[in-house]
């Protein structure tokens, strides 16, 4: 009884959703309406109907042609080509339609269109159909129903005239905008560079100045005196780490990278050795544990990445914790999968996709130093080498980031 009872209502869910497609879709809800005007005028007016489809005394086109292969064969096999590429171009556009009719601007225009065209087709079928069957009444109402489909067409296309000059206006001021604003954002990233890299002048001088001043007369002034110039010297080497960060930043965004094949582990070996006085402090055991495909990437770029991501692998650690590095690979596709893992602090979920923008850091510059652009960089390059990047952590245990790129 059970399983009658939920056979039955299984059933009733299936009509309702299949009466739910119907009635939301617009395209099965037209022919839906169609089915039902024919059978209520089938029903109503059976006489009319019927009419529709007899010959009376009229002679088949074949008579005129006096049954002639040759020119039947080049009607008929003309006007089936024709009314096939109607009904073609029709379908495609009306599946156009029904797939970007948001992005579509007077979508409603090209449904006409369509209409126009496929009843247009269909005097084409029933050009064939006279051949044979002299069903000139039904040929007749076709074209009717075509030429009603393309008068309102004709029609509706002269208001919709200035409504196109518009768009077209509206995207060529659009085409316009973007264009200056591509100049503008090409001269902010050029005044960056400039800014960044002329500041580092100066700051050269103040580094010298303070460390001369310390050496000179250190043994002249007073405690609270060496404790200002050491701050001095402190303040223009961060100042210095943020300039070159920005540097290397503006760098990766205004320059063209070229891709091809690249060795991993020779990027990856090349990161190291930037990293020796790191890792050396800190007494760091990075440990590599699968081997290295090659892959599609730009090498400077690479190993700007893994030395960036190996860094932090080795600074984000709890104080008194000896850093511990994985770095392993998994091929999946027509991808590497390269994952740097550490023992350190963790990211909490919610800080997982802001730490790649630029500036973001979420701890203080003396609980662990950096600039907040290292990941930003390492974003960009990805996106350089038409890669991705991303990190799976948990919070006290240690972090995993990742960088994805396609197999040479
Ligand atoms: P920086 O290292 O100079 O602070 P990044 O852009 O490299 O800047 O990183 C941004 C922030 O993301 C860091 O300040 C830190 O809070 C967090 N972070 C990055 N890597 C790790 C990691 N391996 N473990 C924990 N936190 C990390």
């Amino acid at each position: 009884m059970l399983g009658l009872a939920s056979v039955f209502k299984g059933t009733c869910v299936a009509k309702q959703n299949l009466m739910t497609k119907l009635v939301s879709n617009p395209f099965l809800r037209s022919g839906l309406f169609i089915v039902i005007a024919a059978g209520l005028a089938s029903l109503l007016f059976p006489e009319f109907v019927q009419g529709i489809f007899r010959a009376d005394q009229f002679m088949p086109h074949a008579t005129c042609y006096l049954r002639n292969p040759k020119i039947i064969f080049l009607h008929v096999s003309s006007d089936l080509l024709i009314g096939s590429a109607y009904v073609c171009i029709s379908t495609t556009q009306a599946y156009l339609v029904y797939k970007a009719s948001r992005d579509i601007p007077f979508h409603w225009m090209f449904l006409a269109f369509g209409l126009f065209i496929i009843t247009c087709g269909f005097t084409h079928f029933m050009e064939v159909w006279t051949v044979w069957q002299a069903v000139y009444w039904l040929a007749g109402y076709v074209k009717v129903l075509c030429a009603a489909a393309s008068v309102a067409t004709a029609i509706a296309l002269f208001p919709l005239v200035p409504k196109v000059f518009a768009l077209i206006n509206a995207v060529k001021v659009s085409e316009d905008r973007r264009v200056k604003l591509e100049a503008a954002n090409r001269e902010l990233e050029g005044f960056a560079y400039s800014v960044a890299h002329d500041l580092r002048s100066p700051l050269r001088t103040i580094q010298g100045m303070a460390g001369a001043l310390q050496e000179d007369c250190g043994p002249r002034m007073e405690a609270t005196a060496l404790q200002y110039t050491d701050r001095i010297r402190d303040a223009s080497h961060r100042m210095d780490a943020l300039i070159r960060d920005m540097l290397a930043y503006s760098q990766i965004i205004r320059t063209e990278a070229d891709l091809g094949p690249v060795d991993l582990r020779a990027a990856f070996e090349e990161a190291q050795t930037h990293l020796a006085a790191d890792v050396g402090q800190s007494g760091a055991e990075i440990q590599v544990h699968s081997a290295f495909p090659g892959v599609i990437g730009n090498r400077i770029l690479l190993t700007q990445v893994l030395a960036n991501l190996l860094s932090n692998a080795v600074k984000f650690v709890p104080a008194g914790v000896r850093p511990s590095v994985k770095v392993f690979t998994k091929e999946a596709g027509q991808t590497v999968r390269i994952c740097v893992q550490d023992n350190g602090i963790g990211i909490a979920q919610e800080h997982r996709e802001k730490i790649f923008r630029i500036f973001e850091r979420l701890h203080s510059n003396t609980a662990y130093p950096g600039t907040g652009i290292g990941l930003a960089i390492v974003e960009r390059a990805m996106q350089r080498m038409n890669g991705a990047v991303g990190c799976e952590s948990t919070l006290g245990k240690g972090s995993c980031f990742w960088i994805e790129l396609l197999k040479a």
